[in-house]
């Protein structure tokens, strides 16, 4: 290969396929998985993603936008493909052309889609979205009827599903959850027409792996796709493995002695003698300036505390206890060396941020390569 970065995100097609299955396994036959692949598959990218799924069986994914729904078409992913954020009207051609499925919750947005599918005597399915309590898209309880029945009015429309979404399913408190899904499961019983029923599906990760009584339909797991843990509340129900690694390798050694100033502004000064080990990662690469004296990184199989500012491409790291550590040798930024291993939620705990948005910043911005599957 000609030059490839010295940052390199590793993805673990295999613990993917895992954490899958394991999610199955939890949920039950029950209900099925729409796979969600946002953001490109959450920064482990959304084709190679999609493909691992489909080969265990997974037919149903979600996207935001339509251009990612054509993508993965154009890679030869089958099934049913969910558009979160729905259709602009240039992009109907595409959502009859690829066969996907927008969801709507636009009144002006559904007939024009309606009067679309009718002047090209097609069928399009919608998943109708509802707000039962996220506050954030969707339409209100009380217009559900109404827009129901505009899509049984419009020849060109059927309804492909009925969707909603939780805010708190990862939260110790589930009254809210269990509250939502009443409301939800009222306004399904209302809109449903007996005996066609159609896919009904709210819940994400946290409500698939602890609320066994909002699984509806279909669950769409994200998060613990890529094995993280929604919440501390979500971890004793399913085992997942990590499918995102971060490393890169030492650029160079050095010894400096007691007093030297380290990186920009000098905001950490050695107390002793030290090695100090530079690493070609910085903030260019999602490693964000916050983590300035916070982070740790695994190196020789040991966790090295960083020191001083994270620069744009350099961060410097103390390898004074960790013998024998040279040029070349790999670091993990994110993952697992030896009996040691840094996880996404350590390292949000760092940046003040969550796992989802550690995952999308590490994974969109590197090269990324596949192991595994
Ligand atoms: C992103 C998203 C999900 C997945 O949520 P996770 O918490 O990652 O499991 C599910 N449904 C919708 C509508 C989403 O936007």
């Amino acid at each position: 290969m000609s030059s490839v970065s010295r940052n390199q995100i590793e993805v673990d097609l295999s613990a993917l396929q895992g954490n899958c299955r394991a999610i199955q396994k939890r949920v039950g036959s029950g209900a099925g998985i729409l796979a969600v692949v946002k953001s490109d598959g959450y920064g482990h990218g959304m084709i190679p993603v999609a493909r691992a799924l489909s080969k265990i069986g997974v037919r149903s994914f979600g996207v935001a936008e339509v251009h990612e729904s054509v993508a993965l078409r154009d890679a030869g992913v089958e099934g049913d493909i969910v558009v979160f954020l729905g259709a602009r009207e240039e992009e109907f051609a595409e959502i009859v052309q690829y066969g996907v499925q927008p969801v709507v919750f636009e009144e002006k947005e559904l007939r024009l889609l309606g009067s679309y599918a009718e002047k090209k005597e097609c069928a399009i399915g919608v998943h109708l979205k509802v707000d039962s309590g996220m506050g954030r898209l969707g339409v209100l309880p009380g217009d559900v009827n109404r827009f129901v029945a505009t899509i049984r009015q419009e020849k060109g429309l059927y309804l492909a599903g009925l969707m909603s979404h939780f805010p708190c399913a990862d939260s110790a408190d589930l009254d809210l959850t269990r509250e939502q899904n009443r409301v939800f499961a009222e306004v399904v019983k209302k809109a449903a027409d007996p005996g066609h029923l159609s896919p009904v599906h709210i819940a994400n990760s946290a409500a698939a792996i602890r609320s066994p009584d909002v699984h509806w339909d279909m669950v769409r797991p994200g998060l613990s796709l890529y094995g993280c843990y929604p919440s501390d509340e979500c971890r004793n129900f399913v085992d997942l493995k990590p499918v995102m690694s971060f490393k890169t390798e030492v650029i160079q050694v050095k010894d400096v002695p007691a007093g030297f100033g380290v990186s920009y502004g000098h905001t950490f000064v050695t107390k002793r003698p030290s090695r100090l080990a530079l690493l070609p990662v910085g903030y260019n690469d999602g490693l964000l300036r916050n983590v300035s004296n916070k982070a740790h990184v695994l190196v020789r199989g040991k966790r090295a505390p960083q020191l001083g500012r994270v620069c744009m491409n350099v961060t410097v790291v103390d390898v004074t206890d960790i013998p024998g550590v040279e040029s070349g040798d790999e670091v993990v930024l994110m993952g697992r060396q030896g009996e040691h291993q840094i996880t996404a939620d350590e390292i949000a705990g760092w940046m003040g941020t969550i796992s989802y948005e550690v995952l999308c910043l590490f994974g969109n911005l590197n090269q990324r390569v596949y192991v595994g599957n």
